[in-house]
């Protein structure tokens, strides 16, 4: 196939063979190759001012990100043989990583397959596309999946707000076999069950697992709060690594009867209760009751999700870990994660330290956790490496 050229302004290839593999609108060569010229997720050969080829891509004239690189050989093509090869790679990662098919199979730009995210629940997996290049290719997606894991079924969960960016429109539907509502998930040694079509992005954050698993460590005997539970994740596998009592707190309608199922498949539904109500209100009303709890585990949507809410949702962190901090026990542990790409690392480690001071608490900063190794991070895309988790101590001053 003959690839039609994507020419650059001059210098602007620079980032590409940096290592990066986004082109901008303002970077492309309008006069030379107009952006209009091109479909949404037409395929490319990316060039730079002199006409050297850069590798291959696939465009979307109406988005910021322009180009999205696909393969620096410009012998290669996105279509399903290269996304079978591609999806072999990821494979051979998480079968190193994980004893049992339950993970995050590609991760997008950092499995080389931009606009793609695979969850796989044993033979069930969850797509998510979320460029239009990816989009034209659902049947050679769906054909690549069968040639390299043969799941049983296999559903879009095309939905996810970013989609409008490339002009796609949202859906939820099969896209081979029967989906079931709810699939299984072994994690740490529990067994869950995440609801697929109804559930939060694909069903399951897989994301968390390291750090609920380093959350092991600290529950034995302890009173726990997990707030923002969903499916009680955290909650559940601290109740079964010995937690005297766990309460979750989730807002949504469904998360009790979920939790409760949870809690019942790993036998722990007697240690285990769920308040249904907005975070801040429980925790608010926790405070009022005097209540304390030896582990408060925060896990917030993202409260930050463009960098024009950095200051508000900076502060929404602050008054969150400020009130958790006032219902830890005297040498409690907070365990306080935040998955907002643009609340870095060191504004969440601020959050913490400046509501220790306020609270004149001492705190320790005893494990820092980030995503699984089934969420590489792409060492030229910052915002592939988005969860932080600190795991502290609070004493008294
Ligand atoms: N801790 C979970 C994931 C949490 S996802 C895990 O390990 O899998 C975020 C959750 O926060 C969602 O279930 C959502 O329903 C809930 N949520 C969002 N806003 C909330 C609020 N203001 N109060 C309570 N829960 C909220």
């Amino acid at each position: 196939m003959t690839l039609a050229p994507l020419r650059l302004n001059k210098n602007e290839d620079h980032r590409l063979r940096a290592g990066h593999v986004w082109v901008f609108s303002n970077e492309v060569d309008n006069r030379v190759t107009p952006l209009t010229q091109f479909e949404p997720g037409q395929p490319v050969l990316i060039e730079d001012a002199s006409g050297h080829a850069l590798g291959t891509g696939y465009v979307n004239p109406g988005t910021l990100i322009s180009v999205r690189l696909v393969s620096r050989d410009p012998k290669y093509v996105l279509d399903q043989s290269l996304i079978t090869h591609r999806l072999n790679i990821a494979l051979s990662l998480r079968e190193k990583l994980f004893d049992k098919p339950y993970y995050r199979l590609a991760f997008g730009d950092s499995d080389a397959l931009p606009g793609l995210i695979v969850d796989r629940y044993g033979d069930i997996v969850v797509v998510q596309i979320t460029t239009a290049g990816m989009e034209r290719l659902k049947n050679e997606i769906v054909a690549a999946l069968e040639k390299v894991i043969k799941p049983r079924a296999i559903l879009w969960r095309n939905d996810s707000p970013s989609r409008e960016l490339e002009g796609l429109n949202r859906y939820v539907e099969p896209a081979l076999g029967e989906v079931p509502d709810m699939a299984l998930v072994e994690e740490n040694g529990a067994k869950f069950e995440a609801p697929l079509t109804t559930g939060q992005k694909t069903g399951w954050f897989y994301d968390q697992r390291l750090n609920r698993k380093r959350l092991q460590h600290y529950v034995r005997g302890a009173k726990v709060l997990d707030v923002f539970s969903y499916l009680g994740a955290f909650g559940v596998q601290a109740a079964i690594a010995g937690a005297e009592s766990v309460i979750c707190v989730d807002s949504s309608q469904k998360s009790p009867e979920w939790i409760q199922r949870n809690a019942e498949l790993n036998n722990v539904a007697d240690k285990v209760s769920v308040q249904r109500d907005d975070a801040f209100e429980v925790l608010r009303r926790l405070r009022a009751e005097r209540q304390r709890f030896d582990v408060v585990i925060l896990d917030p949507p993202a409260f930050i999700k463009r960098k024009k809410d950095i200051k508000e949702g900076t502060l929404a962190y602050q008054r969150l870990n400020q009130m958790a901090m006032q219902v830890l026990a005297k040498d409690g542990i907070l365990v306080s994660c935040s998955c907002s790409y643009h609340l870095h690392r060191d504004s969440l480690r601020d959050v913490l330290l400046k509501g220790s001071r306020h609270l004149d608490r001492f705190m320790e900063i005893v494990e820092e956790g980030h995503q699984g190794p089934d969420h590489p991070v792409h060492p030229a895309i910052p915002e592939t490496g988005y969860l932080k988790a600190f795991f502290c101590r609070l004493l008294p001053s």
